[in-house]
């Protein structure tokens, strides 16, 4: 069966004719990497689940490809960061095109905060920009209080980023980022695609990792323990965790064996869980 493509159910121009007629040749400085396959964008869009009902933030929409999608798949309402001012007058077109649904923020998501413009449920749908997307996704999920203001995301990412977000224990991968995410969200890679799906294309592949928030973290901890007890872990990865986390606390091998981690075992072989109930034992010994 031939799928329509969004270009010809939303009725706006194609991305390369908006590109060339606003001039938003692609800066590298910016993370500038569009994706101008319509039905690639709608690939993604359908990725984040039901829209219809859901408020959409989305970062860096450059000159819409994706913005264009969510719109089409149902999307109630868009909330759109960017960073790049060139890019304002093709949002405005999409803008005017679905009257009331889409909203465009100009400015540096590392800076702004929207979270509280957008209504519940909240999805984060985004072509992130690489050298920004890490730093925002650990901060969406560090937020003060959990759960956080968003119930699902739906993220691009370096594929290598996007394979360590979704590590199990046991491997390379494994580290920091899959503590967090995982204890935080559910995380799978929803998408693989090529650097030819973009324009320019980037070095490397690139994936779709969809995220939903757990109602509560997979178990009990202390955030800021369990941070400090995973960076500690992970900066001497290849240490037994017995040396790796002396300095950490008095009586460290006490407190793996009552989390029931073998002291000779090293930071890849320990589970979300794990970890979890060591922060518990560390922060029960210093209360
Ligand atoms: N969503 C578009 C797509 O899929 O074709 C563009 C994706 S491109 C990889 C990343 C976008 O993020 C660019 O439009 C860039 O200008 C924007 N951007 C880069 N840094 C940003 C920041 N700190 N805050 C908001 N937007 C940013």
């Amino acid at each position: 069966m031939k799928v329509r493509g969004v270009a010809q159910l939303d009725g706006l121009p194609p991305l390369r004719e908006v590109i060339a007629r606003h001039g938003l040749s692609a800066r590298k400085a910016l993370g500038q990497n569009f994706l101008l396959d319509l039905n690639l964008t709608a690939r993604i869009a359908r990725a984040a689940g039901d829209l219809s009902r859901a408020d959409v933030l989305e970062v860096g929409p450059g000159p819409g490809g994706l913005t264009r999608a969510l719109l089409a798949e149902g999307a109630r309402r868009v909330l759109a960061v960017e960073k790049d001012a060139r890019c304002l007058p093709a949002l405005a077109e999409i803008a005017a095109h679905y009257p009331g649904r889409l909203e465009v923020v100009e400015g540096d998501a590392l800076e702004i905060d929207v979270a509280a413009q957008l209504a519940p449920p909240v999805k984060v749908v985004a072509n992130l920009p690489y050298n920004v997307g890490t730093e925002l996704l650990v901060r969406w999920l560090s937020p003060p209080a959990w759960p956080p203001f968003w119930e699902s995301m739906t993220l691009m990412f370096q594929r290598e980023v996007a394979e360590r977000i979704v590590a199990a224990p046991g491997g390379k991968a494994y580290g920091r980022l899959a503590v967090l995410a995982q204890w935080r969200a559910r995380a799978r890679i929803v998408m693989d695609l090529p650097p030819e799906a973009f324009t320019p294309p980037p070095k490397v592949r690139s994936a779709v990792v969809h995220l939903v928030a757990r109602a509560e973290p997979l178990a009990p901890a202390d955030p800021v323990v369990l941070g400090r007890v995973v960076a500690a872990a992970f900066n001497q990865r290849r240490k037994m965790l017995r040396a790796a986390l002396r300095g950490l606390a008095p009586g460290i091998k006490e407190h793996l064996e009552a989390a029931g981690i073998a002291p000779t075992q090293r930071a890849e072989e320990v589970s979300v869980a794990g970890f979890c109930a060591l922060a518990r034992s560390l922060a029960a010994g210093e209360g």
